[in-house]
């Protein structure tokens, strides 16, 4: 089947009651890793790009790669997703580009730094939107600001100031009333990067409360998690002991994203763990296999810890097992689906 509209993934996962992982790529082991823990676990795939991926892989490489991930895997429904869209233009762009959602994060200007203000926010997004749907393109938005950087994307907060921006329920009800977009990415104290937390975060600074309120406001609106990689301890030691410096730190834990599953999330971004695991291995086979020269060596085994990473995130959330079930919904239908709605 076709790279499928990520609604349909994020629809079927809101009528059975779990979530989707959207893991990020910038080359072909990483899509490879998701993909053998797809089809080991039998889950629909997000897989999602950043304008940075964009430009490091290049687009033709990239879509490419999502047609091999395609056609070598027919039961599969994937979705491809543009992450963190800074401009109309590059939405349009990834859309031309063949893929099957976007994010517009009007949260920031276009310079990807400065937070915007919710007027342009509503603006910039609701542009989208119209032109997504006419496609049968999901869109996701983005209301409050992440703390911390991701691809050069990001306010740069620090945790403290993140929690000055964010989410508010109320205008999350407007945002989506507004700009009639699909998911909505919430600030709720997480951060990108790998530095989230300097302790086991508790209630106060990650506040699963505002994905509750939000979710009883918008039952129909897809939460999504950014930030949201756990940064298990044991990926930090395997840096730490064959030559990394890693800071101790801590990321969403597991049974977090599960409560916020249970109360409307469905989309969840992981990125950071996914780098951990990969560098990782290779560190691991660097130090031990000192006159080790061929790329293959080392890809390989960081294509396999990503996999087993990935594998399970999809048991976690819940996705695992839900392939073969997904309706085949694709681009018209959901183009047909908005023209009428
Ligand atoms: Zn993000």
């Amino acid at each position: 089947m076709p790279l499928v509209p990520m609604r349909v993934l994020l629809d079927h996962a809101a009528e059975n009651g779990y979530g989707v992982g959207a893991f990020n790529v910038n080359n072909m082991e990483q899509i490879q890793a998701i993909m053998i823990a797809a089809t080991e676990t039998n889950s629909p795939v997000i897989v999602q790009a950043s304008r940075g991926a964009r430009s490091y892989s290049n687009d033709n490489y990239l879509r490419h790669l999502m047609l091999a991930a395609v056609e070598l895997n027919p039961g599969i429904p994937i979705a491809m997703h543009q992450d963190h869209g800074n401009s109309p233009a590059t939405c349009y762009s990834a859309i031309a580009q063949g893929f099957t959602s976007v994010m517009m994060d009007g949260s920031l200007m276009e310079d990807g730094k400065s937070p915007a203000t919710y007027e342009y926010n509503v603006d910039v997004t609701r542009k989208v939107v119209e032109k997504a749907h006419a496609a049968g393109v999901t869109v996701e938005g983005e209301l409050g600001c992440l703390g911390g950087i991701e691809d050069g994307h990001g306010a740069g907060l620090s945790g403290d100031e993140a929690l000055q921006h964010l989410t508010d329920p109320e205008q999350a009800e407007d945002f989506v009333a507004k700009t009639g977009c699909d998911a909505l990415a919430v600030a709720i104290g997480t951060s990108h990067g790998a530095y989230k937390f300097t302790r086991e975060p508790t209630g106060e600074v990650l506040r699963m409360d505002i994905i509750r309120e939000i979710h009883e406001r918008l039952p129909n609106t897809h939460i999504v998690m950014h930030g949201s990689s756990s940064v298990p301890k044991h990926l930090i030691d395997i840096i730490n002991e064959f030559g990394g410096e890693m800071k101790p730190t801590w990321g969403v834990p597991v049974k977090e994203i599960q409560e916020g599953i249970r109360h409307g999330v469905r989309k969840i971004n992981v990125d950071t763990d996914n780098r951990l695991a990969m560098t990782g291995a290779v560190r691991r086979v660097l130090s031990q296999k000192l006159g080790e020269f061929d790329p293959r060596y080392y890809l390989g085994p960081a294509r396999e810890a990503m996999a087993e990473l990935v594998k399970e995130r999809m048991i976690a959330f819940g996705q695992a097992g839900q392939a073969d079930k997904v309706p085949k919904t694709g681009l018209a239908d959901m183009k047909a689906r908005y023209g009428t709605a």
